[in-house]
């Protein structure tokens, strides 16, 4: 028997070639489809999705979690934005549900990749700097993609960026955003799609690790694996690289 999907945020880029990638799946079946103006909590009902894949708005994503979860059927967030606060509180729901569900700010295998290499290489080296790219439509900033290299450098390597050089921004923003001591930039622009650079700095040396996603197709293998993966964890994992 196929698993029965739900895709919220169907109508936008990321949700139409999830239908699309999900349908194709021999495995998996789209049972449902909701955008914006959709009552979620019944659709999962009437549907009986036991999986919703989310792509929406970081306006809405939370929410939109624990509705999921709260309707008994895993999520799979790939909507970006949700705080780690935010994060922390759907791990616990999950938990208390013994429900499986996966927030992953990146599908891509590339960009999962470069996060797993570059929590070996913040080990050995002194300093770190993220700058990401993305579309000029993209709503928040910095991306989820850059949120969780940080904090998993971050893991990695305590002494990162230590001792803080004191600088003084003439411009306020010159030096980035800071998250757990890891600057990232970010820019947005047309003729992006998305794209990050983590370089790392040592004794005379610098190294740099670049992922480009030039089509959103190279998202969907993740998400069906998501899918597939979700219905047998008993707790939300955060991050794909988790479950590589
Ligand atoms: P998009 O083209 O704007 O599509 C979003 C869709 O969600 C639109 O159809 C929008 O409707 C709808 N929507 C907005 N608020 C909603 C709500 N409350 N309930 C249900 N539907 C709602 O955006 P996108 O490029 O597909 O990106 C969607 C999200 O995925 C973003 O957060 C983006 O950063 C993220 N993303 C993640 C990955 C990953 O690998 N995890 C990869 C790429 C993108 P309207 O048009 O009416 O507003």
């Amino acid at each position: 028997m196929p698993i029965n999907i739900l895709i919220n945020g169907a109508f936008g880029r990321m949700g139409q070639l999830a239908v699309k990638a999900v349908n194709e799946h021999p495995h998996l079946t789209v049972v449902g489809q909701t955008g914006r103006d959709y009552d979620l909590k019944k659709a999962i009902h009437d549907s009986q999705a036991q999986v919703v894949v989310d792509f929406t708005h970081p306006e809405a994503v939370f929410q939109n979690a624990m509705l999921i979860i709260e309707a008994g059927a895993h999520p799979v967030i790939g909507t970006t934005g949700l705080t780690s606060d935010q994060i922390h509180t759907l791990q616990e729901r999950c938990a208390q549900l013994k429900l499986g569900g996966i927030v992953a700010p990146n599908f891509s295998v590339g960009a999962v990749l470069m996060m797993k290499y570059a929590k070996e290489i913040a080990q050995h080296m002194s300093h770190a700097e993220i700058i990401e790219m993305h579309h000029d439509g993209k709503a928040d900033s910095p991306s989820g993609t850059a949120m969780r290299s940080a904090e998993l450098l971050a893991q990695a390597n305590i002494h990162l960026n230590q001792p803080a050089k004191p600088s003084r921004e003439t411009i306020p923003g010159a030096r980035g955003a800071s998250y757990h001591n890891i600057p990232i930039h970010a820019v947005r622009l047309p003729g992006l799609v998305a794209h990050q650079q983590i370089l790392f700095g040592g004794l005379g040396e610098t190294l740099t690790l670049r992922h480009d996603s030039y089509d959103r197709q190279c998202f969907m293998p993740g998400v069906c694996f998501a899918c597939e993966k979700v219905i047998t964890l008993d707790k939300l994992v955060y991050g794909l690289e988790e479950l590589l």
